[in-house]
């Protein structure tokens, strides 16, 4: 055992141990030298109290302003003492209690006006000024000490109440102090082609800085470590599954494919003939292909892997084509055999003709169905079986599972893919498409075992849409909005309503049950004061059967809280273009493809995110009919939602979308670590900001994984792998 694994006790005093492990979770050295400051600051500068939010705990440099003498308090027992700190502008109050006056002494001897103190506390306001709740302090030095450290930097951590910044700093600071060497994860060729800092001169250089410079070569260290022992991790994954057997599925002459090519009524774009070779290819070699396709909402990735299906097929396999809700496998049965007509007639019945049976299989399908589904994906008569991921789940068996395609999706983890391991004899191939555009970067560090494939281009004859933002609170643009739909709806074509909620009595931004929402809901606008909830289905419905404009369309719902039959039902019906106005939550996010309907209205905009705004948005424009998207919102377009509604009227790129979206969230919660206080093994890493870190880090791992598969002679590194990316890492991953 690594001495940085030994408990903290054996390195402070045990009471110091116990406050650090129930206040901040840190159990050994090795968790506390990774609680990192959150930020520094310098002494010589004083921090604005004009920022400080009441309710937040802060930690500020200020200049003792004012001190009182101890004394007895009039109508209680006890004495306190009161001080002012400020910026030289605006001044916070300090009150200490304290049994006797006497033990109030000390605070006068160390709060001398004028002096510079690091205070911490909990902002209030009481009579009407600023104070800070239970403060604590720390004197910046004094005398000669003062000028001598003025410009060193001094580190603020995630701190408590009862274990202040400093205090933290102190315990760093002895831990660090006795130790004494540090095994370094890192080969030592990376080590100096980077000129990186020694791992323990990197945990001095951050914790203890004497100058700024050191700050950014300790990170900096710590930034390539955290990256290459996240990078190694998935360069094992790779390598371990480039190890297993797949059957080869090679391109068949003749077959199911080749007449579907054949008769397609257009030509495949650039993007869809190249990924489709890529795709040949893996699919012809005896390891499992393990592919992400991401491509823009509509450029055509359906038809991609629909040919893959097909060429499995061609290859004696069967396919698997799992889709995130009950609506869109169901809308993939409809399409797919529409598309592939009598090329998707029963297996047996089809005499010489290439053709194959396609089936679906639901969780909620009727017991005769579904077990006629079950027998004909046993038997293998089934070559393509379309469902949920709840195939996944069930004991659903195949009898030549050759590939697997996730569709729209980008939360398929190692987890589910283990699972499909036990459905098939050999590992099948896997395709994964997605169609929020995932920065490379992102890629990278996020699906880091996947091969990545894009489809840039869109399919001809697109019409553009057009995205505007309407004000909540001008009845006269709302009113406009109905309009619009209505004279949509008298040139025959057909509107999607989209609400955050389904009842009145939900809560505001809950995701569909069976929706494939990929972020976490948006925050609050204005941080504390409490919001309108947002506008449910069940009432925005009878707004619209009840408006002047549109009372006479045919106006329909359709929520996950539908039962499933009902669901397909609403589907088929506004897909055949007898419903006018379909609304409905974000269970149309993803996916459903109706090139009639041409107008989008989001109520409430603002509750959504980018990528979940992009994607309803994408639902329009798909028939050649020039599109209409209205975003309902109430905030203003200088708050963070204000600007994600502003980014879907400027462009619709996606790309450019999901940039914005990734530059406006913190990192932590684009790797789906969201919650600040937990720990985490990408403390430092950020996907945009350290795009060149990834990218290096990713080929050095892969060479050193390709040369030590299990890291033999690498057990420094093989620890850190099992320490922090096994585990929290591992669980992102999943869940990423
Ligand atoms: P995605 O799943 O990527 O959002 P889809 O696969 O649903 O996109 O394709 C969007 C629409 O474009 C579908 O109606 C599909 O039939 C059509 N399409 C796909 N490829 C082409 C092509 N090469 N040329 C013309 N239309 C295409
Ligand atoms: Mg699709």
């Amino acid at each position: 055992m690594d001495e940085l694994d030994a408990p903290l006790s054996t390195r402070l005093p045990p009471r110091d141990a116990a406050l650090l492990e129930s206040e901040l979770e840190v159990t050994t050295v090795r968790d506390l030298l990774w609680h990192l400051p959150r930020r520094y600051v310098e002494r010589g500068q004083l921090s604005s109290l004009r920022d400080l939010q009441p309710g937040e705990s802060v930690t500020v440099v200020a200049e003792v302003a004012s001190v009182s003498a101890p004394r007895t308090m009039r109508n209680r027992r006890g004495a306190l003492l009161q001080a002012t700190v400020g910026d030289g502008r605006d001044v916070v109050a300090l009150t200490f209690f304290a049994a006797h006056p006497g033990q109030l002494n000390r605070h006068v001897a160390e709060l001398v006006v004028g002096r510079r103190v690091l205070v911490s506390g909990k902002v209030e306001v009481f009579n009407g000024a600023l104070q800070l709740a239970r403060p604590d302090y720390q004197p910046l030095g004094t005398g000669a000490d003062a000028a001598e450290l003025a410009d060193r930097p001094t580190p603020l951590y995630p701190a408590t109440g009862k274990a202040p910044s400093w205090k933290i700093a102190k315990a760093v600071r002895t831990v660090l102090d006795t130790t004494t060497e540090i095994a370094d994860v890192l080969p030592a060729d990376v080590v100096r082609r980077e000129g990186l800092l020694s791992p323990l001169a990197a945990l001095r250089a951050v914790h203890d800085p004497q100058v700024k410079a050191d700050i950014a070569a300790g990170q900096r260290r710590m930034r390539y470590e955290e990256a290459f022992v996240l990078q190694t991790a998935l360069a094992q994954r790779r390598a371990s599954v480039a190890g297993e057997r797949a059957v080869p599925r090679p391109p068949r002459p003749g077959g199911l494919l080749a007449a579907f090519d054949a008769r397609l009524p257009f030509e495949l774009t650039d993007g869809q003939r190249a990924v489709g070779e890529e795709i040949a290819a893996d699919l012809a070699r005896e390891h499992p292909m393990q592919r992400l396709l991401q491509g823009d909402v509509g450029s055509g990735k359906t038809l991609v892997a629909l040919r893959a299906m097909l060429a499995v097929v061609d290859a004696g396999g069967q396919a698997a084509l799992l889709a995130p809700t009950e609506v869109l496998a169901a809308q993939h049965l409809r399409s797919i055999t529409a598309v592939l007509g009598d090329l998707a007639v029963g297996g047996l019945l089809a005499g010489d003709r290439p053709a194959t049976r396609v089936v679906l299989l639901t969780g909620s399908m009727g017991a005769a169905a579904r077990r006629e589904a079950l027998l004909a994906a046993a038997g293998g008569e089934a070559g393509i079986v379309v469902g949920t991921h709840a195939l996944l789940q069930e004991h659903v068996q195949f009898a030549e599972l050759g590939l697997v395609v996730v569709d729209e999706q980008h939360r398929f983890g190692v987890e589910q893919r283990d699972a499909l391991r036990g459905k098939a004899s050999a590992v099948p191939h896997l395709l994964v498409m997605t169609a929020t555009p995932i920065p490379r970067t992102v890629a990278m560090t996020v699906f880091g075992d996947l091969e990545t494939s894009v489809l840039r281009d869109m399919p001809p004859g697109r019409a553009p849409v057009t995205t505007v933002a309407v004000p909540l609170d001008k009845p006269a643009w709302v009113d406009r909005v109905w309009q619009r739909v209505a004279e949509e709806a008298a040139l025959g074509r057909q509107t999607y309503v989209v609400c955050a909620r389904i009842d009145a009595g939900d809560a505001a931004g809950v995701h569909e049950d069976d929706g494939g929402g990929d972020e976490p809901p948006p925050e609050p606008a204005g941080g504390k004061e409490k919001r309108r909830p947002a506008a449910a289905v069940s009432e925005v419905v009878e707004t619209v059967r009840a408006h002047p404009a549109t009372a006479g369309l045919r106006t329909e719902v359709l929520h996950g809280r539908l039962a499933p039959a009902e669901k397909d039902d609403v589907m088929r019906r506004f897909a055949a273009g007898e419903v006018d106005v379909l609304v409905a939550t974000t269970v149309v996010e993803v996916g459903v493809d109706v090139p009639n309907a041409s107008a989008m209205v989001v109520v409430d905009a603002d509750r959504f995110g980018i990528s979940q705004l992009h994607q309803l948005r994408g639902r329009i424009g798909r028939g050649g009919l020039p599109g209409t998207c209205l975003l309902l919102t109430e905030v203003g377009p200088g708050s963070p939602a204000g600007q994600r509604i502003q980014a879907l009227v400027d462009t619709t790129d996606g790309f450019e979308l999901a940039r914005t979206d990734l530059e406006q969230r913190r990192e932590g919660d684009v790797l789906g670590a969201a919650q600040s206080g937990r720990r985490s093994s990408l403390r430092l890493l950020g996907v945009l900001a350290d795009a060149d870190v990834i990218a290096k880090a990713r080929r050095d791992a892969t060479h050193l994984v390709a040369d030590d598969p299990h890291l033999a002679g690498h057990t420094a590194l093989a620890a850190a792998v099992a320490d922090r990316v096994t585990g929290e890492t591992e669980r992102f991953l999943e869940r990423a």
